[in-house]
């Protein structure tokens, strides 16, 4: 569901104001897919038929199983702009597609209905696709081709429900024990255990079948475990710091706000004194984040006409807290880039929490929890997988 992924993207464009990037690790998933189909698939379902007949209709599915991919996040990210959640944007990428979003969901419900949006909508093309196939009874290539989406995506509906973090369903788990208990941290501690065993189990089932000959199915199924196993020891440690954070606040670990500048300025060729980012404002208003690595990165320094609103993030693309918030739900949002939130009353930004603002929150507590960011420099990668 939620998350971003390290190394660069190409952006696609915008659907319904969301933006799309696709993920350089995306063309690892298209090859695959189009030899799983016109090498095996295909040819098995309709033998005979000509190479370039297989590999046509080999292209047509993966492009549609790409769409089914986009579609679903879509789901994601406009379940959460409903419920008043900014998002930045989805990113497809090798292991299926990303949303990131501005925060943590503020109730269970929410985060439930965030989670359980891009599974329904992976659902409705399954079904959708599952009822056009006999109607095309006529012609058997895009028969075919709509049949195998249809099965993909009732793949991807099941394997996106397992319940462990960081699939769909392990944030459907973890919102209903949040639910039930109210204690966030430990809810989330399940979700991460369960992601574990799940990744565990699905590890172990790579290697039975890479040992039973089935390389690459194995090579794959071994891909996405490690992700899983990754991903959800990194929420387990979050997990630790949110439990040993308490009911810390946004207002209590921020720094405030060093220096302001206006989307038209020129951007500035040094950051503000001691703070880790410009806050981008107008008449008083958050407009976005000129982190500071970014405003003095050799680019910028060279072309001399950038204005602060060509290289800082738009709002979405960094986490925003109220003061008042509690500051451990939101450690997921604060480990991705730019490791910072920007803490706003209102639509005024006040002050600003940096991943080492916390980590040194931690620090006294440190004996007995595991800090955030144990996983040293390791970009953690969150998301579901499909
Ligand atoms: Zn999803």
């Amino acid at each position: 569901v939620e998350g971003d992924v390290g190394g660069w993207s190409i952006p696609m464009g915008r659907i319904l104001g969301i933006r799309v990037r696709a993920h350089w690790t995306v063309l690892l998933l298209l090859p695959a897919a189009m030899t799983l189909l016109a090498g095996g698939v295909f040819p098995e379902w309709y033998p005979g038929w000509s190479v370039t007949a297989y590999v046509a209709m080999a292209a047509a599915a993966a492009l549609l199983l790409l769409v089914s991919i986009l579609l679903h996040e879509m789901g994601h990210a406009l379940a959460a702009r409903r419920l008043g959640i900014r998002v930045d944007g989805v990113t497809l990428w090798a292991l299926g597609g990303l949303t990131r979003l501005s925060g943590p969901a503020h109730r269970p419900r929410d985060e439930v209905r965030i989670a359980a949006a891009g599974p329904l909508v992976t659902l409705g093309v399954a079904v959708v696709a599952g009822a056009a196939a006999p109607a095309l009874a006529g012609v058997a290539a895009a028969q075919g081709v709509v049949a195998w989406v249809a099965a993909a995506n009732l793949l991807v509906l099941v394997f996106n429900l397992l319940p462990g973090f960081p699939l769909d369903g392990g944030r459907i788990l973890r919102g209903m024990l949040w639910a039930r208990s109210g204690d966030h941290a430990r809810a989330t501690r399940t979700a991460a255990v369960s992601g574990r065993a799940i990744g565990a189990g699905l590890g172990g089932l790579a290697a039975v079948l890479i040992v039973a000959g089935a390389v690459a199915d194995g090579i794959w199924l071994g891909l996405i475990a490690w992700f899983l196993v990754g991903a959800s020891g990194t929420e387990e440690a979050m997990a630790a710091a949110e439990r040993a954070l308490g009911d810390t606040t946004a207002a209590a670990v921020m720094r405030p706000v060093a220096g302001v500048v206006a989307p038209g300025d020129p951007v500035p060729p040094a950051g503000p004194r001691g703070a880790p980012a410009w806050v981008v404002a107008s008449d008083g208003l958050l407009r976005g984040l000129l982190v500071v690595r970014e405003a003095s990165s050799p680019p910028a320094a060279r072309r001399p006409g950038l204005r602060v609103c060509d290289v800082a993030l738009p709002r979405g693309a960094f986490t925003e807290l109220a003061p008042d918030d509690v500051i451990g739900p939101a450690l997921e949002g604060l480990v991705g880039e730019p490791r910072m939130a920007v803490v706003v009353d209102g639509d005024r930004p006040v002050g600003i929490v940096t991943l080492e603002d916390v980590d040194r929150r931690l620090r006294p507590a440190a004996v007995h929890h595991a800090p955030p960011r144990r996983r040293g420099a390791r970009r953690p990668v969150r998301g579901h997988v499909r």
